[in-house]
């Protein structure tokens, strides 16, 4: 394109900066475990018992004792034990104990033989095979020892925690209250959905797919609609955020042109950072401090808006409610079409990912212009295209970054 890129501050070195000063600011509260779904751990999570908590078993058989089944001869069922009914009964020699999964196994028992394995007659079993020892005793702590941290501070509690708390008898769990993040457009042209539009107006769309994510994040989102480009009306939104949310998150009006408007306003309420990133979509960006909230302000460009919001905010507002935070796994993939591309940005382009003959192959989804909002409701993953790198041809390899969380 031609246009000078060295000025542009790369995605990394902006993410650094801004986790470099964000903290958890979420206090933690005690909530019982079905509602700490979609939450974040306060603290890490010590197993309070064994588990199993006792040595059972892991098939229906029979209890041995090794020293029975020397000498090849049938043994004698002396009883049963069954998942919460133990065996209490004597074990004399020459016996075994019928023994279901789950049960815990009687005092003494060197392995569990399968039923397969045997041939019952009346109550002489016949052992088919010579156990090893150990064999199908599940031990107690085997899969978590007492006392062993299980989850640590920082996890979001999703279905596949529910029941691992819960076999450790976690009744309750210490979690962080969820950030509050208030949230507005801004822009003249903008329209709520449901209201018709006059010549030159659009739909605010960025709105709704900022209180999606926000929504999939667990955050509680203050939605202030939208705020018309006007100084005074813009102030009051910026103050009222700031009173009653922990960050506020606009989209539009960091752009050449507008972002002074907003700047000037900005920087007498707080301190604020206008960016250029080295990105493609979502060259402008902001961040700083209102008196009390962060402040992010987003591109107006739709493509722009989402792309930013999930690789920058998102890390951001995970420091800010403690959560633990890894991003998508990237995979290689070839490109099955040529794609364009200029040196000079790090590139976010739209693909579909899929399984080809020789492995995973990726296609664009067309028009990457930044307010192309298709080519982002098309796609399945980012291919991510390095900063110096210029057109791909048919067959490279590439980057892909399938979608995750937030914009599945
Ligand atoms: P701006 O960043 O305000 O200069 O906006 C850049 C482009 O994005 C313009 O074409 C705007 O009309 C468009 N835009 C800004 N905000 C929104 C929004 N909330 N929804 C849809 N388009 C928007
Ligand atoms: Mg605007």
């Amino acid at each position: 394109m031609g246009f000078d890129t060295s000025g542009l501050l790369p995605l990394s070195d902006a993410l650094q900066g801004m986790l470099e000063q964000l903290a958890c600011c979420c206090d933690s509260e005690q909530l019982p475990l079905p509602e700490a779904l979609g939450r974040v751990l306060a603290s890490d999570i010590a197993s309070p018992l064994a588990v199993p908590p006792f040595d059972n078993s892991a098939m229906d058989g029979y209890a041995v004792r090794l020293s029975d089944l020397a000498s090849g001869t049938p043994l004698i069922m002396a009883g049963k034990a069954f998942a919460g009914q133990p065996y209490q009964g004597e074990w004399p020699a020459g016996h075994c104990v019928r023994i279901m999964t789950g049960a815990p196994v009687p005092e003494g028992t060197d392995a569990v033989v399968m039923q397969e394995e045997t041939q019952a007659d009346g109550d002489r079993i016949t052992f088919l095979a010579q156990p090893e020892p150990g064999q199908n005793i599940r031990r107690a702590g085997s899969d978590i020892g007492k006392g062993a941290c299980v989850l640590t501070a920082g996890t979001r509690l999703t279905p596949r925690e529910m029941p691992l708390l819960a076999s450790l008898g976690v009744a309750t769990v210490a979690v962080r209250r969820p950030l509050k993040v208030a949230i507005f457009s801004t822009g003249d042209e903008l329209k709520p959905v449901g209201t018709p539009l006059a010549h030159g107006d659009i739909y605010d769309s960025n709105r709704y797919g900022v209180r999606a994510m926000l929504a999939r994040m667990g955050c509680n989102c203050l939605d202030l609609g939208i705020i018309p480009d006007d100084p005074a009306q813009l102030r009051a939104a910026f103050i009222r955020a700031d009173e009653e949310a922990d960050v506020l998150i606009t989209t539009g009006g960091v752009s050449v042109g507008e972002a002074d408007f907003t700047k000037q306003l900005l920087d007498e309420l707080g301190e604020i950072g206008f960016w250029k990133l080295a990105i493609k979509p979502g060259k402008p960006f902001a961040f700083g401090r209102l008196p009390r909230a962060w402040f992010f302000g987003l591109p107006g460009n739709p493509v722009s808006a989402m792309v930013t919001f999930d690789q920058l905010v998102q890390p951001a507002l995970a420091k800010l409610a403690g959560q633990r935070f890894e991003r998508p796994l990237q995979l290689q993939a070839i490109a099955a079409e040529p794609l364009k591309k200029s040196p000079g940005r790090l590139d976010f382009q739209r693909g579909i990912l899929s399984q080809g003959p020789n492995g995973l192959e990726v296609r664009s989804t067309g028009s990457q212009d930044s307010a192309v909002f298709s080519s982002l409701s098309r796609a399945n993953c980012y291919i991510v295209l390095e900063r110096e790198r210029g057109r791909v041809a048919t067959g490279e390899t590439v980057t892909v970054e399938p979608f995750g969380g937030l914009l599945l």
